[in-house]
Parts: structure tokens; C-alpha cells; sequence
């Protein structure tokens, strides 16, 4: 089967057809590290990361580039390393170590490139010039500004016209701006901020461009998946597209895809709501497979309603699971639960598909077909129980985390890396024992 993508663009699911499948091109917008990530930060990257481990099976690995950024400087983190008089590098380079620690927990895959956004200034400033030489963007008291009525597509995206963005006041009025639904690209540090030298003055880029000049730089001007959550359409995606198209005069992506929100007791998580939920936290209290199954149990596109209750049943039902990990025997995979999530990533129906093939596997333990079926489906969907819950013991769950790394490397067939691990494990320490219910381990 084709896989189908739901395109915000043309807001139709749509075949998945790659510009080049031996060089599939896929970005998605990480979180703003300025404190530590909630769940709300988790939902894009885990279900992108499902998108990503498809995109390898169906292409192959080598020829599937995932870029996942983390923006490491604007208002919030500036106004958080304030407060706490710390510099911004120091305040982003805590959160990013809890951060890679829960991705970890939550067995994530690696992105191919995870840029940062203060690595790539030189690129944002490059790209701006050639707006501002263009005529698409002009500068204004030692700002930078991009004239969105110079583009004709602009709202494609958010199916916004001038209008509704103007009257649903959702952009800045300033001096500085021409238009109101102009956009900053650049704009001049205060004397407390960090700033970079550019051609119109100390300053730092608007938050918009990070995206366009990493994407540029790491994977070209045309690239076949943009992801990032629902609230990111406008004006962040809108005006990506904007700046990109206009820079390289082409056409910046294929397919744009958006999660929906995670609502707690039915109410949009947000700040003020105080109901925000720190993935860290969170992992402290439940097994992190029981949280990914929580997540997956409704479609990415639909909101979840997160709640204990949600939690409760997932960890009812991973538990149970536990007993009938097993080391694959090959890479096959059962045809309806494929099916379901090459249809726009139907997690549920894949799951309610999983949960059938247990049911069968319960029956015949012995049969290795369903067996493989079982566990190959897992792994696809990085859903691979860690044997103990978690006990805040970060010593566990490295283990844990290097016995599903090892997993996933046999799955595919990577021996050389299995085994590197295991040696890995060997010199801590640690002893891996291969059995029917799965990889156990013990200290020497
Ligand atoms: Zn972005």
C-alpha cells in the first residue's frame, strides 16, 4: 500500500510520493528549550518519530534524513536566564540534558541532524540579505521585516487572508512595520541580550527564520515533509513558507503535516491554565512505554484528552505485554496493522490491530509468525516495554535503553552494532541473557 499523508496544504490525505526516494528530505520543528519540555513539547516528536521509522522501512534507512531543531535563543529564554542570572547558553544546555534524557526514556530515535538554532545565524543572515536585495523584505530602525503582501501565496497554509489576521489581532502593530501583518527577520538586541553582528546592526533574528536557514542548509531548498504541532500553522509555518519560497523561488514543501493539542479535563493545555504536565516529571511516576501508548491511543491530527485515568489503561495493558517480548526472527510485518498506520498514521487502529495479534499470540505462544508479528509491530512503533518499571534509577534505565537499542539493531539486521552493544554493557559491568520472554540482564 501507499502511504497516505494528510496535507494541511491542500487539506486532503494524499499519496506519499517523494521527490527522490532514494533521498527522502524530512523536518519537523523541536521545542524551544527554556525550560524543561512538557508533554504538549513530546506529542509532535513522538508520532514524527513513528513517521520517520516507516519512511525507513518502506524507503531503507540510509536514504531517509530527518532534521528535528532545537531553538536555543528568543524572548522566553532570554527572559528565563534573566530571571534566574544565568546566560542563555547555560539555561539551554540544562533543559537540553533533561530533555535528551527523556527522549532516551521514551525510546526516540536519533534525527539525522539536530541543529541548533544559534549554529546556523550566519545562514539566517544570508537568506535575509537576499530578501532585503529581492524587495521582499525591508529594513526599519535597524529592524528587518518581511512585506508578506509581496507574496502571493501568503495564507496559503492557514487559509487566512489579510483580513482575518489583521481583525483576529494576530499579529504585532508597531512602529517599525510598514504593514501590521509584516514579520520581523531581524531585530536589534536590547543591552541585556545576547546579539549577533549582521549588516543592519547587533541584533538577533525573529524566530521564524531558524527554520527556513537550517532547512536550506541541511537539506535544500525543497523538501518532501514539514512537521510540527497544530499551533505552529500561524504564523510560524505560514511564514516559513513565505521567507523560503521567495529567497530560493521554489516551492519550500510538499507535504505539511500538524499534530493536534493534548487537553487535560477538556481544557487546551496552556500556561496560564497551570496544567502543564513536565515530561520529566511525569517520568519519575509511569513506565515511559505506558505514557507512548497513551499518546498513540488517539490520531495524531485529533486532540487527546490526557488524564491518569488514560494512563491507568495503558499501563494495564503494556504490562500484560511484557511476558511476549521476543527476539524477532525476521523483519515481517502483519499486513492490516501496516495498512493502518501507512493510512495517515492510524495508531489506534494499528494498536486495536496489536491487540488482536496478542490476543492470538496468547492462544499459541508457540507460533512464531505472530510472535514476529507482535514484536516487529512494538518495535515499529518504539513501543518496547522496558522489563522493570521505571524507578527514577537512571542507571536502569540506560540498560533498559541500550537493550532496546540492541533490539531494534538486530531488527534490522544490524549485528555489528548489536554487538557492539552488548561489549558496550560488558565493561560496566552488565550482562545481557538472551531468553524466550526476551533480552534479561545482571551485574557480574
Ligand atoms: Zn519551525
Amino acid at each position: 500500500m501507499t502511504l497516505k499523508l494528510f496535507n494541511t496544504l491542500t487539506k486532503t490525505k494524499e499519496d506519499f510520493i517523494p521527490i527522490n526516494k532514494n533521498s527522502i528530505k524530512m523536518y519537523a520543528c523541536g521545542p524551544t528549550l527554556y525550560n524543561n519540555p512538557h508533554i504538549g513539547n513530546f506529542r509532535p516528536i513522538i508520532v514524527f518519530d513513528i513517521l520517520f521509522r516507516i519512511l525507513q522501512l518502506k524507503f531503507g534507512k540510509e536514504n531517509v534524513t530527518y532534521v528535528r531543531n532545537i531553538t536555543d535563543i528568543d524572548d522566553k529564554i532570554i527572559n528565563k536566564a534573566n530571571e534566574l542570572k544565568i546566560s542563555t547558553n547555560q539555561l539551554v544546555e540544562e533543559a537540553q540534558k533533561v530533555y535528551h534524557e527523556d527522549l532516551n526514556h521514551l525510546s526516540i530515535l536519533e534525527p539525522t541532524y539536530e541543529p541548533k538554532a544559534t549554529e546556523y545565524i550566519y545562514k539566517m543572515i544570508d537568506m535575509i540579505k537576499i530578501l532585503v536585495e529581492k524587495e521582499y523584505a525591508y529594513v526599519s530602525s535597524h529592524h528587518v521585516l518581511f512585506e508578506s503582501k509581496k507574496f502571493k501565496e501568503y495564507g496559503a497554509l492557514s487559509k487566512l487572508s489579510f483580513k482575518d489576521i489583521i481583525n483576529g489581532a494576530r499579529v504585532e502593530v508597531a512602529e517599525y512595520k510598514k504593514n501590521p501583518e509584516d514579520f520581523v527577520l531581524w531585530k536589534p538586541s536590547k543591552d541585556n541580550e545576547p546579539y549577533w553582528e549582521s549588516p543592519w546592526g547587533k541584533g538577533r533574528p525573529g524566530w521564524h527564520i531558524e527554520c527556513s536557514a537550517m532547512i536550506a542548509e541541511l537539506l535544500g531548498p525543497t523538501i518532501d515533509i514539514h512537521a510540527g504541532g497544530l499551533d505552529l500553522i500561524f504564523p510560524h509555518h505560514e511564514n516559513e513558507i513565505a521567507q523560503s519560497t521567495c529567497c530560493h523561488d521554489q516551492k519550500m514543501a510538499n507535504y505539511w503535516l500538524h499534530n493536534g493539542f493534548i487537553n487535560f479535563q477538556g481544557e487546551k493545555m496552556s500556561k496560564s491554565l497551570g496544567n502543564i504536565t513536565i515530561m520529566n516529571e511525569l517520568l519519575t511516576h509511569h513506565n515511559p512505554t505506558s505514557i507512548k501508548y497513551a499518546i498513540l491511543t488517539t490520531h495524531y491530527r485529533q486532540p487527546i484528552d490526557f488524564s491518569n485515568d488514560l494512563l491507568k489503561y495503558s499501563s494495564n495493558i503494556v504490562s500484560k505485554w511484557r511476558d511476549f517480548i521476543q527476539e524477532s526472527t525476521n523483519n515481517d510485518l502483519d499486513q492490516a496493522f501496516l495498512e493502518a498506520l501507512e493510512d495517515d498514521l492510524n495508531t489506534p487502529q494499528a494498536l486495536m490491530r496489536l491487540q488482536q495479534i496478542f490476543n492470538e499470540l496468547k492462544k499459541s505462544p508457540k507460533d512464531k509468525e505472530l510472535s514476529n508479528y507482535f514484536n516487529n509491530g512494538l518495535s515499529i512503533l518504539g513501543l518496547i516495554p522496558h522489563y522493570q518499571d521505571l524507578e527514577i534509577n537512571l542507571d536502569n534505565d540506560h540498560i533498559e535503553n541500550m537493550i532496546t537499542r540492541r533490539a531494534d539493531a538486530k531488527l534490522n539486521k544490524n549485528f555489528e552494532i548489536a554487538d557492539q552493544i552488548r561489549e558496550e554493557l560488558l565493561k560496566e559491568g552488565i550482562i545481557l541473557e538472551d531468553t524466550k520472554s526476551g533480552t534479561k540482564w545482571k551485574k557480574i
